[in-house]
């Protein structure tokens, strides 16, 4: 069973599975839900650990605790921030790899790892000047089908798994080729444009 890169749970269907991302529809909508980029969510992740260092320094440094023991735990102290700095990358890989943390902070974190989130708010909401190759590469990189039903020779789509106004990104691992009846159907409408037909300048920001 393939497992959502954002959870880290297994699932019997994604909501979808393109060559670069695995995303389950929980998340889908989780992230599209929070509006939030990343930074704070690391953050929180940081200050997680200082809790958990600070607690473990504190604790060894006790006067009941083996020699070894404290020393350590002063050493920790003496020089918290460079110590916490210095653990800083490690653990915070060391938590996101570990599939029990599935709180929201989490799943921004993975999906900013994974390219699909802004790390913080990013400057206006336009499409790149050159959409228009990067949404060629999209449907090449997805064999000019659809990866949602399958279709192919019909008109194709590039979709944002987290929506521009979301904070998605415009890289290659947070987009994914729809059918134009997948993609109306995400987007709960119908539209009445073909995609070829579009400039960057014309699609809504949400799209
Ligand atoms: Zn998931
Ligand atoms: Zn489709």
């Amino acid at each position: 069973m393939p497992t959502c890169k954002i959870c880290l749970r297994k699932f019997q269907k994604l909501r979808y599975r393109s060559p670069r991302i695995c995303i389950c529809g929980h998340c889908t909508n989780s992230l599209n839900d929070y509006r939030e980029v990343a930074e704070y969510s690391f953050k929180s992740i940081g200050d997680l650990l200082k809790t958990g260092m600070l607690k473990n320094a504190h604790a060894d440094s006790s006067p009941g605790a083996p020699k070894w023991r404290q020393e350590r735990g002063q050493k920790i102290l003496a020089n918290f921030d460079v110590e916490f700095k210095a653990a800083l990358p490690l653990w915070t890989n060391k938590l996101l790899a570990n599939p029990e943390n599935r709180s929201k902070e989490f799943k921004i974190a993975r999906a900013y790892r994974r390219g699909l989130l802004h790390f913080d708010r990013p400057i206006g909401w336009g499409y790149p000047n050159n959409w228009r190759e990067v949404s060629a590469n999209i449907r090449a990189l997805d064999g000019y089908s659809c990866i949602s039903c399958g279709a192919v020779n019909t008109e194709l789509h590039v979709h944002h798994v987290v929506y521009v106004s979301n904070f998605g990104t415009h890289q290659k691992n947070n987009l994914v080729t729809l059918c134009r009846r997948c993609h109306e159907e995400e987007h709960e409408t119908v539209f009445d444009f073909g995609e070829d037909l579009l400039s960057p300048e014309s699609l809504p920001a949400n799209y």
